[in-house]
């Protein structure tokens, strides 16, 4: 059914990349077969999940967007892509994003537009857009995206579905390609709180290959959004101030206000907060992501993966032309200013700088979280956007992840829940933050709410 939606779907909606339908129809008839063994069988068995293509999958074409990856098909698995196999998952196909993961539309992808599935005309967010949009319109159940500044919880809202971005550490790197390392998190989408808690349940976990990953214990997800259950105890919900000021669209600030009501009458505490350095977010993010992209991107020399430029007379020409024809101009945009920032006579103005400022970022959601349990913003400041609207404004495209990008320069967990709609029938998400390890109480609450 799922092979049959995205048949049908994918001439309007282009979400995949490459869709792996001769192994998901293999993986469907080991389920089958286990079924009717009368087998036990795992918490992901039989159901169809789709992947964002910057997550290494074994014989399978990994291009993260980016021509520079063009024909590179990974000799190993990213350690989620195992634990979901082992879980009985159906992967149905790799989806498009943002050349790796640089963007907040999708339109970054170097080869294919994605819509979203409201409007076709429309964005579905990024950079994790192919696998919102595959979610939205039913072309899997669940999906995989990755998230350094919002590209798991921007599009969930664009495209009116659950994303979640772990605590940095809970799920492992291994086999994401690296944009920036101290930021990036593998999550998940799914069209319910309850489907994307299954999903985290499925992919947390501590890897031993991942320098970054968390030795903690992994609660049942999945149990913590019960139907029914009414969040426990007292619970104090803090709203951030300064994420409803200038700049945010009327219609997205009266859905979550309307939403943070529903809040109150399940019983939780409502109080408004103040995180004063949340608005240095934006620009600390784009010196550090930058800054790490640079160096993570070193590696795509024409040596050791996809694209090398004929026609070279020695091997530095081989470098330069490699480059030059493999990235998009996003990606070339970003290397320059995360070179700059980290030369010598600039890094202590800028790179130092930021890092600096990040701490005191972090501090501050420490104050917050002091005085409430989760906080409130919009996802994001719009719902979703024509496409080729930002694509010349690079400003413009940056400042969708406003609400988002604080959140990974502290590591804490987040997600995005759809609250309403737009005049124009356009899906509003609202972010849920929580302090390091509440997964389970996001969850919690997320699912009173929904
Ligand atoms: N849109 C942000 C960027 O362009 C965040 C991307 C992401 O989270 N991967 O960097």
């Amino acid at each position: 059914e799922t092979l049959a939606r995205i048949e049908a779907l994918e001439p309007q909606l282009h979400s995949f990349l490459h869709v792996t339908a001769e192994a998901a129809i293999a993986q469907a008839r080991r389920v089958d077969a286990k079924l009717a063994a009368g087998e036990s069988i795992g918490l992901l068995e039989g159901i169809p999940i789709a992947i964002k293509d910057n997550l290494c999958m074994r014989g399978v074409p990994t291009t993260c967007g980016s021509r520079i990856l063009e024909n590179y098909i990974p000799p190993y698995n990213a350690t989620v892509i195992e634990k979901l196999e082992a879980a009985g998952a159906v992967l149905v196909g790799k989806t498009n994003l943002d050349e790796f993961a640089m963007g907040s539309s999708t339109e970054n992808s170097a080869y294919q537009l994605t819509a979203n599935p409201w409007d076709t005309a429309r964005v579905p967010g990024g950079s994790s857009g192919g696998s919102a949009a595959a979610v939205a319109a039913e072309e899997a159940v669940v999906s995989l995206g990755s998230d350094t500044g919002g590209s798991i919880r921007q599009p969930a809202s664009f495209c009116g579905v659950v994303g979640m971005k772990p605590t940095y550490g809970l799920v492992s790197r291994y086999g994401l390609v690296a944009y920036a390392s101290s930021l990036d998190q593998i999550g998940p989408f799914g069209r319910t709180v309850e489907d994307a808690a299954t999903l985290l349940e499925a992919i947390a976990g501590y890897d031993p290959r991942d320098s970054t990953s968390l030795k903690v214990k992994i609660p049942h997800y999945s149990r913590a959004v019960k139907p029914n259950l009414k969040p426990k105890g007292r619970l104090r919900v803090g709203i951030i101030q300064e994420t409803f000021g200038k700049g945010l669209d009327p219609e997205v600030e009266t859905a979550v206000k309307a939403a943070v009501e529903v809040l109150q009458e399940l019983g939780t505490e409502i109080s408004v907060i103040s995180c004063p350095t949340f608005g240095y977010g934006l620009p600390t993010y784009y010196i550090i992501a930058p800054s790490e992209a640079s160096a993570n991107l070193a590696r795509y020399d024409g040596v050791k993966y996809g694209l090398r430029a004929e026609e070279a007379d020695n091997l530095l020409e081989m470098y330069e032309k490699t480059r030059a024809q493999g990235f998009g101009p996003e990606v070339k945009r970003r290397i320059m200013i995360g070179t700059y920032a980290l030369s010598a006579g600039y890094y202590d103005a800028y790179y130092l700088k930021a890092q600096k400022v990040r701490t005191l970022i972090c501090q501050d959601f420490q104050k917050a979280f002091a005085q409430a349990d989760v906080l409130i913003t919009p996802t994001s400041p719009t719902t979703a956007f024509k496409a080729g609207e930002k694509t010349d404004d690079p400003l413009s495209m940056y400042l969708s992840d406003l609400m988002t990008i604080p959140v990974n320069l502290a590591g804490l967990p987040a997600l995005s829940l759809p609250c309403g709609f737009d005049s124009q029938g356009l899906p509003i998400g609202m972010q849920m933050i929580g302090n390091v390890l509440q997964e389970e109480r996001l969850l919690e609450i997320a699912n009173a709410y929904e």
